[in-house]
């Protein structure tokens, strides 16, 4: 209901109810009125009537008495009327005949009876008022207090309608001045919304300066405000926006995974990196469970919340190394993660930052597989072989059981890797080692050392000697087999064999390198009976090794006691026979023995890796004799020491420095040294080969080209290799008198050194023949016992000390 209507109901009650307490008031007081008036009447009517109906009584006089009751009922509000004696006679009596209607008679219903009886006695006043009779008669009260009834419905009906007009003209007034305004406000207040006013405001009320005029401005002034509030808000709120979007891009931009975790253990927060280990974008990860999330992978998730538990309890940060996590395809991530607390959205939570170690896990996992394998081949290698080896002793010695060990070498491997580069040497390597794996058991091993060299391990063969001897042949026959089936690549057939050295275990007291030097010595007896076969190590073979163990002990000592001596051989032009410089050879001055010639110790100090710091010794010495050769002033300029480096101590990282650092320590000397070099320093390519003799001869030294004519010789590395002069081997020239072919190669080669603009020394010139055939083929320089034999230091000092007038005279 309307406010107007409800106070225009309450006016017309107010109204009525007031119209009615005065028209009460009003009509009990003219009741109280109209009471006396009547009481008085009635008074007089009696006085009046009184003597003529006390003479009828006392005359018995009914017609009198009759003309009473009819001057009686005169009255309009009598009714009927009689009179009678003492004893109760009537004299007269009379009613009237028809009763009038009054329409008000309901009214009289809530006052009273409508018809009252009175009666009032009647005495003779000469017998001491002695009472006669009663004059009885009986008022119509309605018709007493009809004019009453009368002007007060009139009063109140004049009332009631008074009211309804004042009220009806209030509610018009009320209605247009307050109600029609108010309304119109609440419909426009229902039509704003106050969280987004706009240009929307409260229609003004015209010439209104009253409070309704002043709610209006007021909604507006505050309607004002609002927009104001949320405009400011809304800028707050864009530019919070803005930067939590700033802060998203970064923590996305970030190379690490960021992901935040509740109580509930549910994810609050995940970077893009986190969501795409997951094939998932952040909005779709956000307040999802992490175990719904990855409980498809095998991630620990009990672990994960575990952790997450102990940083919301303690409150500490932790950091957890390594981790494993799997994305949605199942592929193995490793990530080192940090755990801390966090408040995100006024809520504590784990905030997880992690980083990538998957690609160090992976070269971790590489370096250890390196470590074992063999990078070409991914074989086991040597540090595996003796690990596996070791355990296979143990077991076979266990279980009283033989295995073998084979030892292969494929033959001339090195023609196939100097003739179609390294590339192909690989490839066939690799196929080797495929085919070596395909011919064993699995639980035998196969191993590469490095090089052509491979190891097969055959586990268990059997429970006697004899048949696991039979055994092992019988695969190093099938593996010898397998190899020798060419191998195609890139439209060539290539074709390689093998020579295999075996030996049993378990053997009392043979350790693991004893078993590997064992097969390999029987290898190597193989290669010395003209390759590709097999053979098992003997008793004799045995004795070469124990003989070799020996020499190398002895070796050992040799080096740290330097027990090595210097010697000169002089170099002589061919054509002046003038000395043109000498080449140092080393000797071994053995306690026992005395002397020992470098082809017995040489081979096994470059096995033993002994060679370079022998190699070095011996260079710093002749260094040293050559300076103060020099400082004599009997060393010529021009001439050349000659200074032979083993393959090993070329490749050795450090030989640049080390002859560096030599010359140094004796800058006369450099421009004076000659190093040797066989073929043999080229394993790599000619390249890296040549990179590290031109670094040596811009240091100043020169090179020669050792022993030329016995390995494959190619004349690619006369033409690649800084050297400046190579030397004929003594082989050739030892026969060069009687042997044609030998004749026609010294020539050859001496003309071929010629063309390519380097100097041509022959080697093991004995006799004068030999000397004037090579005279005759154009050697520049020769060496050999016709001039001198090797000599100690002080005899090649007195040497060129002989010589020196002589070249001082010329
Ligand atoms: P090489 O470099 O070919 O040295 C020449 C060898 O021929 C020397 O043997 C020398 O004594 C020998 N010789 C010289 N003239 C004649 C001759 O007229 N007839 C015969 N039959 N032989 C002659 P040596 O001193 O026994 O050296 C043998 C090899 O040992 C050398 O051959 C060289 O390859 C190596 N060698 C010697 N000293 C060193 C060294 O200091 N370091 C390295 N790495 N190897 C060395
Ligand atoms: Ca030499
Ligand atoms: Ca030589």
């Amino acid at each position: 209901m309307r406010m107007t209507q409800r106070l225009a109901l309450l006016g017309l009650g107010v109204t009525l109810g007031i119209g009615l307490i005065l028209a009460v008031v009003q009509y009990v007081s003219d009741f109280q009125r109209y009471k006396k008036e009547f009481i008085a009447t009635q008074n007089q009517i009696i006085n009046l009537i009184k003597p003529s109906a006390t003479r009828a009584v006392y005359v018995s006089d009914n017609t009198l008495a009759m003309e009473v009751v009819n001057g009686l009922l005169r009255y309009d509000f009598i009714n009927s009327a009689q009179i009678e004696d003492l004893n109760g006679s009537v004299l007269a009596s009379s009613m009237k005949p028809h009763q009038s209607e009054v329409r008000i008679r309901w009214v009289h219903g809530f006052v009273g009876e409508q018809f009252q009886d009175f009666s009032t006695e009647l005495a003779y006043k000469s017998n001491f008022d002695e009472v006669i009779g009663r004059v009885v008669y009986r008022v119509d009260m309605i018709r007493v207090y009809d004019s009453l009834y009368k002007s007060s419905l009139t009063h109140l009906a004049g009332d009631i309608f008074l009211s309804l007009l004042l009220i009806s003209a209030l509610y018009i007034a009320f209605y247009f001045y307050f109600t029609r305004p108010v309304l119109r406000l609440a419909e426009e207040m229902k039509t704003i919304n106050f969280y987004k006013p706009g240009s929307r405001r409260f229609t003004r009320l015209t010439n209104r300066s009253d409070e309704l005029g002043q709610l209006v401005d007021n909604g507006n002034r505050l309607l004002e405000s609002v927009e104001l509030a949320l405009d400011s808000q809304r800028s707050v709120e864009v530019a919070l926006r803005r930067s939590e979007e700033h802060l998203r891009e970064l923590i996305d931009c970030l190379p690490v995974y960021v992901a935040a975790r509740n109580r509930s253990g549910y994810i609050v927060f995940a970077n893009k990196a986190w969501a795409s280990v997951f094939g998932l974008n952040p909005d779709q990860l956000r307040y999802v469970k992490f175990d719904d999330v990855v409980s498809a992978s095998s991630i620990n998730v009990d672990e994960i919340l575990r952790r997450d538990r102990r940083v919301l309890e303690t409150k500490n940060d932790f950091i957890v190394a390594e981790e494993q996590w799997y994305n949605n395809h199942n592929q193995p991530l490793f990530w080192q993660s940090h755990y801390t607390l966090f408040e995100f959205n006024g809520e504590e939570v784990v905030l997880v930052v992690s980083t990538d170690i998957s690609d160090r896990k992976k070269s971790e996992a590489d370096i250890a597989f390196m470590a074992y394998h063999d990078s070409l081949t991914k074989l086991p290698n040597r540090v595996h072989l003796v690990d596996r080896l070791e355990k296979e002793l143990h077991r076979s010695r266990r279980h009283h059981y033989y295995g073998a060990v084979l030892f292969i070498d494929l033959d001339q491997f090195k023609n196939i890797n100097d003739s179609l580069g390294h590339p192909v040497g690989d490839v066939l390597l690799i196929e080797v080692a495929r085919r070596l794996e395909e011919a064993v058991r699995d639980e035998d091993l196969v191993a590469r050392l490095g090089g052509d060299e491979f190891v097969l391990v055959l586990t268990l063969l059997d429970s006697t000697m004899a048949g696991a001897k039979t055994k092992a042949a019988c695969v190093g026959e099938k593996i010898r087999a397998c190899l020798s089936e060419p191998v195609y690549h890139d439209n060539i057939e290539l074709r390689v064999t093998c020579s295999i050295g075996a030996v049993l275990f378990p053997e009392e007291g043979v350790s693991v390198h004893e078993l590997l030097r064992y097969a390999d010595t029987a290898m190597y007896q193989v290669k010395d009976g003209g390759r590709n076969s097999i053979a098992f190590f003997n008793e004799s073979m045995a004795n070469v090794v124990k003989t070799q163990l020996l020499l190398e002990t002895q070796l050992h000592k040799a080096v740290e006691e330097k027990q090595f001596v210097l010697m000169f051989q002089p170099k002589v032009d061919v054509k002046t026979g003038h000395l043109t410089g000498a080449e140092v050879l080393l000797r071994w001055q053995h306690p026992a023995k005395g002397i020992v010639l470098p082809g017995d110790f040489i081979g096994t100090l470059e096995s033993l890796g002994l060679i370079v710091q022998v190699g070095q010794w011996l260079f710093e010495q002749a260094c040293l004799y050559l300076h103060n050769w020099q400082q004599q002033g009997i060393w010529q300029t021009g001439m050349k020491l000659s200074i032979n480096v083993s393959p090993r101590q070329f490749r050795h990282t450090g030989f640049v420095d080390d002859v560096q650092r030599t010359l140094e320590k004796y800058p006369f000397c450099k421009n004076a040294i000659d190093f040797e070099v066989t073929e043999n320093v080229v394993i790599g390519s000619i390249e890296e080969t040549a990179n590290i003799m031109q670094q040596l001869c811009d240091l100043g030294v020169t090179f020669s080209l050792d022993d030329f004519g016995t390995g494959y010789s190619s004349i690619s590395y006369l033409k690649n290799l800084p050297v400046s002069s190579l030397k004929i081997d003594k082989s050739f020239v030892r026969d060069i008198r009687i042997d044609r072919n030998d004749r026609v190669l010294v020539e050859s080669m001496a003309t071929m050194g010629r063309l390519l603009g380097l100097r041509v020394v022959a080697e093991g010139v004995e006799e004068q023949e030999q000397l004037g055939l090579i005279k005759e083929f154009g050697c520049d320089e020769y060496q050999g016992f016709y001039y001198r034999q090797p000599m100690l230091p002080e005899d090649f000092k007195q040497c060129l000390q002989d010589i020196c007038p002589l070249v001082a005279l010329k």
